[in-house]
């Protein structure tokens, strides 16, 4: 099956430096209820004028068709281009290969390229498919093998907590860069700092590759909690003491949370970022009152 990117694609627009991009993540719902909800979320949040939404890949059997029936559904739902995520756990090279066959069959051309955690999360010991792949670069020189897809690649401003090595991450970036990747798409995190310090490391090394904020809406104190566990995210001693302050008052909470995001994609964009992605959790309220919040920023000046 082949495919064919449409234009102007995500590198195209991010290449042409006309606006920062905004893009809306979603995951695969586990039920007609979850389905109702992502429905209701996307219509939500249509009217943003998202640049592209994704959809993320879940590593067992049953999520895996889930994904690509909910790329489906949410790829009818928007106007917007919608990317898919594909990983390379538990998976042999045959079944990504269908994988990447069945986003071809349903039009999509861009996809992030990543590889997926064991079961029990992230700092547990990687294993490969006997017949798979060993990690994301070589998933992307598959994926641009197999068509003409867009695909981009993971980046963590406070380093992939497996080695928690800042050059390491920066070479890999680099080396997924000469593999075909296009642009990187970051795991969350709440130091701007951090992330204009990934930008600098890759940069040196002559890497070109663009790369997207990610941003997640804080809502709740023990939500965050878990996030930056799983993710391997610092979380900013200040962060927790302002929301541990207010941990008894969810509404207190939301407002911290969502003041603290509206701050950190200001001084990303104002520092250069060229995209924010929103980790939506399949919910449209806090993305879309940190939208708004931002376009009441006045524009940076120089
Ligand atoms: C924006 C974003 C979206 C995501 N979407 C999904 C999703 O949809 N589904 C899902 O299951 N997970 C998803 N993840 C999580 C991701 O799968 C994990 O963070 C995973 O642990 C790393 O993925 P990666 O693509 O960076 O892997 P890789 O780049 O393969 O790196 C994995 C580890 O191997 C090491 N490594 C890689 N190459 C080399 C090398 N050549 N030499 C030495 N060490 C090496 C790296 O240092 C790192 O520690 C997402 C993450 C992000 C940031």
């Amino acid at each position: 099956m082949s495919t064919t990117r449409p234009a102007p694609s995500i590198s195209d627009v991010l290449a042409s430096g006309d606006h920062p991009m905004m893009s809306f993540e979603f995951f695969p719902p586990r039920d007609d209820a979850g389905v109702a909800q992502l429905v209701e979320t996307i219509a939500g949040l249509d009217p943003l004028r998202p640049d592209f939404v994704s959809v993320t890949y879940g590593a067992s059997g049953s999520t895996r068709a889930r994904t690509i029936d909910a790329t489906r559904l949410i790829q009818t739902r928007t106007d917007a281009l919608t990317m898919a995520h594909l990983t390379c756990a538990s998976q042999s090279v045959a079944e990504i290969t269908d994988a990447i066959d069945a986003y071809a069959e349903a039009g999509v051309s861009h996809i992030l390229a990543v590889r997926g955690d064991p079961a029990c999360g992230p700092t547990a010991p990687w294993e490969k498919h006997p017949e798979g792949l060993d990690n994301a670069t070589d998933l992307v020189k598959l994926i641009k093998a197999s068509g003409d897809f867009c695909v981009g690649v993971a980046g963590f401003p406070d380093a992939h907590p497996e080695h928690h090595d800042f050059d390491l991450d920066a070479r890999i970036l680099a080396e997924k860069e000469q593999a075909g990747a296009e642009f990187a798409i970051t795991q969350l995190f709440f130091d701007a700092d951090a992330y204009f310090r990934l930008v600098e490391r890759v940069r040196k090394l002559g890497c070109r590759l663009p790369i997207i904020a990610g941003i997640m809406p804080v809502t709740s104190v023990s939500q965050i909690e878990r996030f930056a566990t799983f993710s391997g995210a610092d979380l900013p001693a200040p962060l927790v003491a302002s929301l541990h302050a207010v941990a008894d008052d969810p509404a207190a909470v939301r407002a911290v949370g969502l003041q603290v995001a509206t701050e950190l994609c200001d001084r990303l964009l104002a520092g250069g970022a060229p995209g924010l992605q929103f980790f939506t959790q399949n919910r449209s309220r806090a993305t879309a009152e940190i939208l708004a919040r931002l376009r009441q920023i006045p524009p940076h000046q120089g």
